[in-house]
């Protein structure tokens, strides 16, 4: 479609041949390990300097994919997805440079429609008409979405544990599901099997080469926003010897890992083309039930141990032997002198959905969570540093599976009797509204400058608690606020011009009422001796900021209420 020429290299002997969907194995020695080469020197200036006349969605990138003809009829508006900066969750974490790729937002809601749209474009250029995956539920959804457009009949092989609302997704498309009692793995393996004895064509996973192509997407459109982003927001780029600026770190949910693995070879390929300035390190975040790529990389191995009893709610990410793609990023990871792999508990990754949903407006599916909850995690060991620009994927977004997550009491019910409503119907209607007013509502007042924070205690308060919350932007302000109606906690900045925290606290000291009321300190600043001696007995709690969760801060005020 391109005009640049590309082969596929075999990784094992070399062997270089013209890329055929069907022929899955290097002629020459039969791997089944092998990977697209581009011209890259052709491709450079098309990427240079034609881009920008392009639609935004990934066939934009169409040099450096291996179809030859673009199917228009198949495209549903695949990738372009936004890249979103994390303001909130950002400066929570003291990460000012926080971005959010956000793959809700493609057809069927997750990052798998990259793969999707690529793949079946693949097939129908083979003349495929049929065929075989199996999948923990989103490649299932987003293969049978543009199979459907293709006229191609696809067979899923589902784990039981994918949730059955996502199994009825795929069967909507016309699919046919087979629901394996057992893993994924064992599901992957009937899946094979099936489609040897049918002849059928098998979606191979890491293996297929239209998939891992498909992924490399992401880190073009990253790179492009990235810098279009910070151009327009500051002057940080003045000096960029590249056309495109790449982020310091990658981070992504992992199961298989043909994420990751298409990522890196995306970002190389703009590397070795001069188009952006390094290549990010990658962090490959597991749910600590399947970690097997991480247990390896802590251990120092170059092979995976299977996971073959996965202990995780988190189906998604339910790959327990990962094989040989852990083998090949681990090596390439190291080549690059970096990355990490890391691990987090269902109970962290559901209390990351929360600060997501609460603190950025971005519901997700547990899987792209894991993500959020393995960066907090990575910024907390000091790998990931607060100042360096960080791109989380935000895989997935399925709302409707998430029963786990919510608690008890996640709505208050209001009941009409029918004889209230035939008496009485307009008192009825309001009267019910009463339960919703809590008895006493409890009154902070935040004192700081800085309106973003104003705005992230505001935010985090909010989705805590009834509060009656009035902001203050200067120490002025504030005492005038407290006097006129004293509130039952004061959230209170140190660094603020003219009246500073100091200055407002020695102020409330001199009235008993009002130095009566618990104060919380949220600082940026870092305290000298005297500077906490000067805030001994006089503050309730004293949090950094950068330093707390949004739930932390919240203990705090109860606490201080009760
Ligand atoms: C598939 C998937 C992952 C894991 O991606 P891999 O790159 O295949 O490891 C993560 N999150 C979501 C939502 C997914 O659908
Ligand atoms: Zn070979």
């Amino acid at each position: 479609m391109s005009g640049v020429s590309y082969a596929v290299h075999c990784i094992d002997c070399g062997h270089t041949e013209p890329f055929r969907l069907v022929q899955t194995t290097c002629s020459q020695c039969g791997s089944n390990w092998r990977e697209v080469h581009y011209d890259l020197e052709k491709v450079k200036p098309i990427f240079e300097h034609q881009l920008s006349e392009r639609p935004f969605d990934l066939w934009r990138y169409r040099e450096l994919l291996p179809i030859a003809e673009y199917i228009p009829y198949l495209s549903m508006g695949e990738g372009g997805t936004p890249l979103i900066h994390a303001n909130n969750l950002g400066m929570m974490l003291g990460c000012p440079n926080l971005f959010i790729k956000d793959e809700r937002q493609g057809p069927t809601n997750s990052f798998k429609d990259r793969q999707a749209a690529i793949a079946i474009a693949a097939m129908k250029e083979a003349e495929i008409t049929e065929a075989v995956l199996a999948s923990t539920g989103n490649v299932a959804i987003a293969y049978s979405a543009y199979a459907a457009r293709a006229g191609i009949k696809l067979w899923a092989f589902l784990t039981s544990l994918v949730p059955l609302e996502k199994m009825r997704e795929v069967a909507i498309y016309g699919t046919k599901v087979i629901k394996v009692t057992g893993t994924y793995d064992q599901a992957k393996r009937l899946a094979a099997e099936f489609a040897r004895q049918r002849n059928l064509h098998l979606e191979r996973g890491a293996c297929s080469i239209p998939s891992v192509e498909s992924m490399k997407t992401l880190a073009f459109e990253i790179a492009e926003q990235l810098t279009y982003y910070l151009r327009t927001n500051s002057d940080a780029l003045a000096n960029l010897p590249t056309k495109w600026k790449a982020p310091d770190w990658y981070v992504q949910s992992v199961s298989g890992g043909i994420g990751p693995l298409g990522v890196l070879k995306g970002f190389t390929e703009l590397y070795q083309m001069g188009l952006i300035d390094r290549i990010p390190s990658i962090a490959c975040i597991q749910a600590e039930g399947c970690a097997p790529m991480v247990h390896a990389w802590k251990a120092n191995k170059a092979v995976a141990d299977p996971v073959l009893n996965p202990k995780t709610h988190i189906t998604t990410l339910s790959t327990g032997d990962p094989g040989r793609t852990y083998t090949l990023l681990r090596e390439r990871m190291l080549r690059l002198g970096g990355g990490a792999f890391e691990s987090v508990s269902d109970e962290e990754t559901f209390r990351t959905i929360h600060i997501l949903a609460k603190l950025e407006g971005l519901s997700t599916e547990s899987a792209a969570a894991v993500a959020f909850a393995g960066t907090i995690k990575l910024l907390r060991q000091g790998i990931i540093k607060p100042n360096e620009i960080i791109v989380v994927n935000c895989t997935g977004h399925t709302m409707p599976v998430e029963t786990l997550v919510l608690g008890d009491g996640w709505a208050t019910d209001i009941s009409i009797s029918r004889l209230e409503m035939e008496a009485k119907p307009q008192e009825g209607l309001y009267g019910a509204l009463s339960n919703l007013t809590p008895e006493k509502v409890r009154k902070i007042v935040i004192i700081d400058d800085i309106e973003d924070a104003r705005r992230l205690l505001r935010r985090i308060l909010q989705s805590q608690g009834d509060f009656l919350i009035r902001e203050a932007a200067s120490g002025m302000e504030g005492i005038q606020m407290i006097q006129e109606d004293p509130p039952d906690v004061i959230i209170l900045d140190l660094m603020m011009p003219e009246m500073d925290g100091f200055a407002v606290l020695s102020h409330l000291q001199q009235f008993p009422d009002l130095a009566s009321i618990p104060v919380i300190v949220v600082t940026a600043k870092e305290l000298t001796k005297e500077e906490q001696a000067l805030l001994r007995g006089k503050v309730k709690a004293l949090m950094h900021k950068g330093k707390f969760m949004s739930d932390d801060l919240a203990d705090e005020i109860l606490e201080a209420i009760h």
